[in-house]
């Protein structure tokens, strides 16, 4: 979906390969195994990642600020207050064989929840 061009600051210095999170510690290039720490990452321009409140509780910062993330909005129903429009983003799992799970927020209610 929206993944490669929201993580578009994960690329490799090197081969230009997109990186893949490992771990909360670090990111690193599937093919020349460079690896950039995530701390570093969060200090890039992050302003248009789609999950500030996911990445400041995986990496432990504060420096995202709220207004600064854009979520898209989607046609989808709230199981707690049945309104019909959420904004959603999405996030790759530990590993790329794990795949991405979608995260919903209702726009009414701030209700969350996800989807693989
Ligand atoms: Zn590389
Ligand atoms: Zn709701």
């Amino acid at each position: 979906m929206e993944y490669s061009r929201a993580r578009a600051f994960l690329f490799c210095d090197f081969c230009g390969t997109m990186l893949s999170l490992k771990s909360t510690k670090y990111a690193e290039c599937p093919l020349c195994k460079f690896k950039r720490s995530a701390k570093e990452i969060s200090e890039r321009e992050i302003s248009y990642v789609v999950t500030a409140e996911d990445i400041r509780r995986e990496l432990g910062i504060s420096l995202i600020r709220d207004q600064e993330v854009q979520l898209s909005k989607v046609k989808k129903k709230c199981e707690k207050c049945d309104n019909e429009e959420a904004e959603y983003w999405t996030m790759q799992m530990r590993s790329a064989d794990e795949g991405q799970t979608t995260f919903y927020r209702c726009t009414k209610c701030g209700h969350k929840f996800s989807e693989n």
